[in-house]
């Protein structure tokens, strides 16, 4: 934290993009008229520049005064889709290594939801910097993408022990895990099992494990048992905006982005970019992201009394357009004024939860890494592209590697053996994941991997080369569907 030498807490605000400046200049508003003792320092991110020809929309300037403050209160960013410049919210992620993607929900009065009545209360607990969002994709050929899953031991233990640590800041009494771990048992498997080594450590909270898909299911169907959950990045992004719809939508759902160093808080929300300029957008997101920050900075009784003001302003029926409607709906400025003027008043039919400053988990910043007894290479997956049909394909590697050390296993076509044939009726793509073995079932050698390359790369185009890793005798690879 720095402090001014007024003795105020400096905070970074980026204003944003779209709705951002409304939406950030409400919550500022507010957090103002608490009194707290915050200090703004306003820095830019985003669209604005993108345009000036800073690629990564985010600049110097802001990333200095974010090294300096610690912690960021900031608007969307929005994003060019699908082509160009990274996220400019992903850059910020990354670059202070905000591992943890803070995501509550709560049911709130006068915003009537189908779920009304639940007792909505819950966190989704989001890991958000490795997966799929790494975003290390390439081109495997001209017609197949690929994207890398990265998933680390050390990444599963920041977030699993994050989780934790926030259910007891919150006295929440339960954390579920919910992966994919039944398909991918190697990326979501180890956010599994460092979730079933670590629960033990927090015997007063009941830890279980929910595969993804039904955890969107139940969280439909019921979603008050749910009280933490902590996840994998993809699986939180998506799981975090259904938990927004059941309490009413984005424009009530805050998040905190969490890293050892720094703490970036924003809404869940983009920029909305057909909203902005209109004063009719529904600021409480951020004002609920600004109540999270202040709970950071050790301004508790702030934070309690916003979040008591927001009660009490929602309670009056004071709604914008996007839960009132066109007709009755209250601007954006107004409901920040009515907030404003609830200040200090407390809920007579709805409580805040008491919050303990929150453990952040030490983890070293070293590398990590895991040592294993015992390792070999015991194949390597060779990734061409080829024309030739599984068949032909099949019988020209086996030629290339006759009267060598090497043989072909297997090969796979989107994940299932294709030859030798299985009977499957895959529709192939030009791309062939190939596994070869060491015809004696021993170790792998770099020069035995240098002569196969050789030799395939005579009559393919080859991408690129995967070793095949035991780790004190698992398997550090999976098998093709259909593979033996
Ligand atoms: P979005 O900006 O979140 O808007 C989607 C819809 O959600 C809006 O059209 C609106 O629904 C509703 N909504 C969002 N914020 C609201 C609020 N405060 N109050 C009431 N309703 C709200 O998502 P998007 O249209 O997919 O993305 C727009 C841009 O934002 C993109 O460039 C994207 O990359 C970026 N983005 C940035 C962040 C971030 O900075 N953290 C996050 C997500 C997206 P209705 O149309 O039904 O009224």
């Amino acid at each position: 934290m720095y402090l001014t030498p007024q003795g105020k807490k400096l905070v970074t605000l980026i204003p944003g993009d779209g709705i951002g400046p409304e939406v950030v200049g409400s919550a500022q508003r507010i957090v103002e008229a608490t009194g707290a003792p915050i200090e703004w320092e306003v820095r830019q991110a985003g669209e604005s520049v993108f345009k000036q020809g800073v690629p990564s929309g985010v600049p110097a300037e802001t990333i200095e005064s974010i090294r300096k403050t610690r912690v960021v209160l900031k608007g969307p960013l929005g994003t060019p889709v699908g082509y160009g410049e990274k996220s400019a919210n992903v850059t910020l992620r990354k670059l202070f290594e905000t591992y943890a993607n803070i995501r509550p929900v709560r049911e709130l009065p006068g915003v009537t939801t189908r779920f009304s009545g639940e007792g909505i209360d819950l966190v989704v607990v989001r890991e958000n910097v490795e997966d799929l969002y790494a975003g290390i994709e390439h081109m495997q050929t001209p017609g197949v993408a690929q994207c890398l899953k990265l998933i680390s031991a050390k990444g599963c233990e920041k977030i699993v022990r994050l989780a934790f640590e926030f259910a007891r800041s919150e006295g929440r009494k339960s954390v579920a895990c919910a992966t994919k771990s039944n398909i991918m048992k190697l990326t979501e498997g180890t956010l599994k099992r460092t979730f079933e080594a670590i629960a033990p450590e927090y015997p007063e909270i009941e830890a279980w494990h929910v595969i993804v898909d039904n955890c969107a299911h139940q969280l439909v169907k019921r979603p008050s048992q749910f009280d933490v959950i902590v996840t994998t990045n993809m699986n939180g992004d998506i799981l975090s905006d259904l938990t927004s719809a059941l309490v009413g939508g984005l424009g009530f759902a805050p998040s905190a982005n969490i890293g050892s160093e720094v703490a970036i808080f924003e809404a869940v929300h983009g920029s909305a970019p057909k909203y902005a300029g209109k004063n009719v957008i529904n600021p409480t997101a951020v004002i609920l992201t600004a109540v999270m920050m202040l709970r950071h900075l050790g301004e508790f009784e702030a934070a309690e009394n916003i979040e008591h003001a927001v009660l009490v302003t929602l309670e009056s029926g004071t709604l914008t357009r996007d839960m009132a409607g066109d007709e009755g709906a209250t601007s954006t400025t107004d409901y920040t004024d009515a907030i404003i003027s609830n200040l200090g008043r407390r809920s007579a039919g709805w409580t805040v939860r008491e919050h303990r400053p929150m453990k952040l988990p030490e983890v070293s910043s070293a590398p990590d890494f895991v040592h294993v007894n015992q390792r070999r290479v015991v194949g390597v997956d060779l990734f061409l592209e080829s024309a030739l049909s599984a068949e032909e394909l099949g019988h020209s590697l086996e030629k290339a590697v006759e009267d060598t050390p090497v043989a072909l296993k297997m090969i796979s076509n989107r994940g299932t053996k294709v030859y030798t044939p299985t009977g499957a009726m895959t529709d192939c793509v030009d791309a062939w994941f190939c596994r070869f073995v060491p015809r004696d079932g021993d170790e792998m050698d770099d020069q035995m991997l240098f002569d196969l390359l050789h030799r395939v790369a005579a009559a393919h185009r080859w991408t690129h080369v995967e070793k095949l890793n035991e780790f004190n005798g698992q398997p550090g690879f999976t098998k093709a569907q259909g593979e033996d």
